[in-house]
């Protein structure tokens, strides 16, 4: 049988990367759309050797890429669309009934009760992570009973910054922030991998993904990035997922599931592991990673604000017009923000998006004290 995919957000890391899985697997996978943000000229040249649809999202609209989600003639939708963008295309390919292998977390973390409510049971058939930690729990979890599993841990790389004096974090450049040690990413997931946002992503993911209450999701850095998550049971147990760190891996996992096929990423031995090193974050030195979580527990009106204030710091960063330790400042005045928002627990789409747009407004406007 062959799945019929769909890759939105096919132009960049990982969209690149489901398509090397596709070409891996031919008998199994086959590509019939693809769509990128601009970047048509790219896009056509990816699609030319599998011979589907295109959709360029600024000249066709966004219209265009909602159709190419919900097309008849597709079975599996790929969500590689960076930032909240991707919210409104993931919903509609779970209206129309596909399954969604969903590499933008910013989804989860503005909309998981809205994803949920297509897909009561959170990861499996229809809802399948595209992220080493969750890919590795989704491996972790498979076949246990959840009421037996006491805590989950996320492991994190920790950045380029992880050993660098404290007093030097003002000062990083651009070019530091996106030298990643261990993946190579687009510069969102970067960034936000520098200041652990994207850890904290992680953590609300796990949530929605897995139904497990914040107080029993953990992160530790992990330096190695070869430990992907691990998961305690209640008999003292723990599962851990290992591999080397390739995208492909979790990508593969998420396309073929339930099913184990070779995969293009290099196999795994100890030998190259060498050793194994874990320890805890440091709040001073990831303020970030503190503020996602405190806005995970406050709920949607302080995760949205969160999220925008994260990607326009973000932009503004890599344009050089904020510090990187400036990046906290914003996210910290979202918190604000949503605090006097009136946003309800759980808003729906268009109150998302509305709220969003009026958090990005506030911020790009200098602070009032
Ligand atoms: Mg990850």
């Amino acid at each position: 049988m062959q799945t019929r995919l769909t890759v939105l957000g096919a132009t960049g890391s990982i969209g690149r990367q489901a398509l090397e899985v596709v070409a891996a697997h031919p008998g199994r996978l086959r590509v019939v759309g693809l769509s990128s943000g601009s970047n048509g000229d790219a896009c056509a040249a990816l699609a030319r050797g599998h011979k589907a649809r295109v959709v360029v999202r600024e000249r066709d609209g966004e219209d265009a890429v909602l159709d190419l989600a919900r097309a008849r003639d597709v079975d599996l939708v790929v969500v590689a669309i960076p930032g909240i963008a991707a919210l409104r295309p993931t919903l509609a390919a779970l209206e129309a009934g596909k399954a969604v292998a969903i590499a933008a977390k910013e989804v989860l973390v503005v909309g998981g009760h809205l994803v949920r409510r297509h897909v009561p049971d959170g990861a499996g058939e229809r809802l399948r992570p595209i992220d080493s930690e969750h890919c590795a729990l989704w491996q972790c979890l498979r076949g246990e009973d959840r009421a037996t599993v006491e805590s989950v841990t996320l492991t994190a790389s920790g950045g380029p910054f992880r050993d660098a004096p404290l007093g030097e974090l003002s000062e990083v450049t651009v070019a530091m922030a996106l030298r990643h040690p261990t993946w190579q990413m687009g510069p969102k997931v970067t960034i936000d991998s520098a200041t652990l946002v994207n850890k904290g992503y992680e953590v609300i993911e796990a949530r929605w993904l897995f139904d497990l209450p914040y107080d029993r999701v953990e992160a530790v850095i992990h330096p190695e990035s070869v430990v992907h998550a691990l998961v305690r049971f209640r008999d003292g147990s723990v599962k851990a997922q290992l591999a080397h760190p390739d995208m492909r891996l979790p990508i593969q996992y998420a396309l073929l599931y339930p099913e184990r096929l070779s995969s293009p990423a290099a196999g795994f031995g100890l030998a190259a592991a060498r050793s194994l090193t874990f320890r805890p974050i440091e709040p001073e030195r990831y303020p970030c990673f503190g503020i996602v979580l405190e806005a995970a527990r406050r709920g949607a009106a302080a995760t949205i604000a969160v999220n925008a204030a994260d990607e326009l710091a973000v932009e503004r960063f890599l344009r050089g017009e904020i510090s990187f330790t400036g990046i906290a400042g914003l996210l910290e005045r979202a918190l604000t923000l949503a605090a006097r928002s009136g946003l309800g627990a759980q808003p729906d789409l268009d109150a998302i998006l509305a709220f969003d747009a009026e958090v990005r407004r506030a911020l790009a406007a200098p602070a009032v004290v």
